[in-house]
């Protein structure tokens, strides 16, 4: 396993709509392992796969958001589905692609996500509060979709700003 580099915002990549994947494969298998990995070292609530460069309908979310117990598996979400929602409400939403920005985005308080596992069986749950938001935060990952999307004109121009800043320093 290993921890790979995120992308981070404005790389070009994080606007790519990811494409279906077609089999669970051992290469999934492996990517979804360095996924967790990067995603704990990097102490997210979630992962995409775009976020560390592969533009495929994946995503994982950390397990704890669901179990509250600090030892729960991440679960893995293979070609996720929204399939309802319901309610709304705002909160401060953070993204490893924008470190050290968060915004309050309005989302909806509670949605069931139908998707495949690893062991390529079909799964459907619903998510409540904070697990709500990070699906509904990482299926816009799937689709080329960012927080940055969900602000004002003029604050996602600040953010843009000072995200093209911190890109020039480490270049
Ligand atoms: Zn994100």
């Amino acid at each position: 396993m290993a921890v790979l580099p995120i992308v981070i915002y404005p790389d070009p990549r994080l606007r790519q709509v990811s494409q279906p994947v077609e089999a669970i494969t051992d290469n999934i298998r492996r990517l979804v392992d360095d996924m967790k990995e990067t995603m704990y070292a990097t102490q997210g609530a979630g992962l995409a796969s775009i976020q560390i460069g592969k533009p495929i309908r994946l995503f994982l979310l950390d397990g704890m958001l669901i179990d509250n117990d600090s030892k729960a598996d991440a679960i893995v979400l293979v070609n996720p589905e929204i399939i309802s929602y319901e309610g709304s409400e705002e909160g401060d939403e953070g993204c490893l692609s924008f470190p050290g920005i968060f915004v309050p985005i309005t989302r909806a308080t509670r949605c069931t996500v139908r998707a495949t596992n690893l062991d390529n069986e079909s799964v459907e749950f619903t998510g409540e509060g904070i697990v709500s938001r990070a699906i509904q935060h990482e299926t816009d990952h799937l689709n080329g979709r960012l927080i940055i999307d969900h602000v004002g004109k003029l604050k996602r121009k600040l953010i843009d700003r000072r995200m093209r800043k911190a890109e020039a320093k480490t270049h």
